[in-house]
C-alpha cells in the first residue's frame, strides 16, 4: 500500500515561488543546447575580488575549521561595527549584531524572534520574494502596502498609516529594492521612522543593496536617519551583494539587544555559527580596500543605464529608472490581452514565459513580487548579453497583435 507521506501544514501552505516555472524551462532549455539570454540573475556575475579569497585561503591553511561562537567571530563583528559606524554613524555594541548564513537567514532568524502566529508584518509592494513565506513561516501574516511606478514605489504614509493597528508588530524596508532598483528618499525613512517610534512597532530594514547606488549618496536607513528610533530599526545586511559573494552565505542583523539575543537563540538550536572560512572572508571584505566595489557599482551604473534607455525606446514599455541594485522593473501592462500563435497574454507569467519561446530571454515575471503588471530584467550579466536580450526583446514584443 502507498505511503502518503504526512507533512506539516506549514509545508502544505508555503506557496511555491512563480520564478520556479520560468526557471525550470529556462534550465530544460539551456539543456537542449538553446541558446537563452538569461536575464533573470538574483546575484553579480562578478567574481569574489582576489583578497578576499585570499582570506578565506589562509583561514583554511591556518586551521581556521571549527565552531565559533553563534553570533559570530569578533573580527567580523568589529568590521560591521565599522561598517555601520563609517556609512550609517550609527554605533552598536558587538551583543547587537548577530552573523548568520547569510542575510536571508538573519531576515528568518529575526521574523521568527518576534512574530507570534496572528501577528501582522507590513510589506511593500513590490516585495521581494522570499518575505511573505518567511513571515507566515512563523505564523504571521503579510499585509501588503501597495504602491506605484509614477511615484518611484514610494511609500504612502496615508495609506501605511491606515493599516497599522494592535497586531502590527513590524514594517519590511528594501531600499535599494529588489525588484524595482527604486531607493526611498531621506523624508520616507524619517516619516516611517517617527510613525514606528508613535504605534510601537519594528522596522526591519534589508541594506543588502545598499552599497549599489547611483544617486551619488551614500547608504541611508531609518535608525540613521533618526536616531531617536534606533530601538525600532533591525538592521539586516550581509556582503553577497556589494562583494559578489553569494556563494559564500554571510549575512548579519544589527539592533537592540532582546531582538538580537532572541534571534542568536534560535540560530543557536537550528545552525549554530556562520561557517568560520566564510567569515574570515567577510571580515576580510568590509575591512579591505573597497575600490573593488566602486568598479563594480560603475559597470552596474553603465549597464542600468544602457538597459534602461533601450526598454523606454519601445513601443508600448514604460521603465523608472533605478537608483540603485541591479534589476530595473518595467511596466509591460500594455500588452495584456495580446495574441501570439494561438495564445493570449493576460498575466505578467504568460509574458515571461512568451519571452522565453519566443525570444528564448529568461527574466522573472512581475507576480513573484506582487504586481502582474511588470517584469523585473537583471543586468547582473555581460553588456553583450544584455544588449543581446534588449535585440531580442524589442523584436518579440513587435510580433505580438492587439
Ligand atoms: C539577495 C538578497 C538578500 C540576501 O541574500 P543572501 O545571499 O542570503 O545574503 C536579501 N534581501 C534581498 C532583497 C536580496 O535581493
Amino acid at each position: 500500500m502507498a505511503w502518503d507521506t504526512p507533512l506539516a501544514d506549514r509545508v502544505k501552505n508555503l506557496k511555491p515561488s512563480p520564478t520556479l516555472a520560468v526557471d525550470a524551462k529556462a534550465k530544460a532549455l539551456k539543456a537542449q543546447g538553446i541558446d537563452i539570454v538569461n536575464l533573470s540573475a538574483g546575484e553579480p556575475d562578478f567574481d569574489t575580488p582576489d583578497h578576499i579569497k585570499e582570506a578565506a585561503i589562509k583561514a583554511i591553511k591556518e586551521g581556521f575549521t571549527k565552531y565559533t561562537p553563534v553570533g559570530g567571530i569578533a573580527e567580523l563583528k568589529d568590521a560591521i561595527l565599522a561598517k555601520m559606524k563609517r556609512h550609517y554613524g550609527l554605533e552598536y555594541t558587538p551583543e547587537q549584531v548577530l552573523v548568520s548564513t547569510g542575510g536571508k537567514q538573519g531576515l528568518y532568524n529575526v521574523i521568527q524572534a518576534m512574530v507570534n502566529p496572528g501577528d501582522e508584518v507590513i510589506v511593500p509592494v513590490p516585495y521581494w520574494v522570499s518575505y511573505p513565506a518567511i513571515i507566515e513561516l512563523a505564523g504571521g501574516i503579510p499585509v501588503f502596502l501597495p504602491s506605484e511606478a509614477s511615484t518611484n514605489f514610494a511609500i504612502d504614509m496615508e495609506r501605511l498609516k491606515a493599516l497599522v493597528n494592535s497586531k502590527t508588530k513590524a514594517i519590511i524596508l528594501n531600499s535599494p529594492s529588489n525588484p524595482t532598483g527604486a531607493v526611498y528618499d531621506t523624508e520616507t525613512l524619517r516619516a516611517v521612522a517617527e510613525f514606528a517610534v508613535e504605534k510601537g512597532f519594528y522596522i526591519i530594514t534589508d541594506d543588502i543593496y545598499d552599497e549599489i547606488r547611483f544617486d551619488g549618496k551614500g547608504p541611508e536607513n531609518p535608525a540613521s536617519v533618526l536616531p531617536e528610533a534606533k530601538d525600532h530599526v533591525i538592521v539586516a545586511n550581509g556582503v553577497s551583494k556589494t562583494y559578489a559573494m553569494t556563494g559564500w552565505r554571510i549575512g548579519y542583523l544589527a539592533g537592540p539587544n532582546p531582538v538580537i539575543k532572541a534571534a542568536t537563540k534560535i540560530q543557536s538550536q537550528s545552525t549554530s555559527n556562520a561557517n568560520s572560512i566564510a567569515q574570515k572572508a567577510a571580515a576580510s571584505a568590509l575591512s579591505g580596500p573597497q575600490d573593488c566595489v566602486a568598479r563594480m557599482v560603475e559597470a552596474f551604473r553603465q549597464r542600468r543605464d544602457y538597459i534602461v534607455d533601450r526598454l523606454n525606446g519601445m513601443e508600448g514599455i514604460s521603465c523608472p529608472m533605478p537608483q540603485g541594485a541591479f534589476y530595473v522593473f518595467p511596466d509591460l501592462s500594455a500588452f495584456s490581452g495580446s495574441r501570439a500563435g494561438g495564445k493570449t497574454i493576460s498575466t505578467s507569467l504568460d509574458m515571461a514565459d512568451y519571452l522565453l519561446e519566443e525570444a528564448k530571454i529568461a527574466c522573472v515575471p512581475g507576480i513573484a513580487f506582487g504586481d502582474d503588471r511588470f517584469i523585473r530584467f537583471s543586468y547582473a550579466t555581460d553588456p553583450k548579453i544584455i544588449e543581446e536580450g534588449m535585440n531580442r526583446l524589442e523584436e518579440a514584443l513587435k510580433k505580438l497583435e492587439k
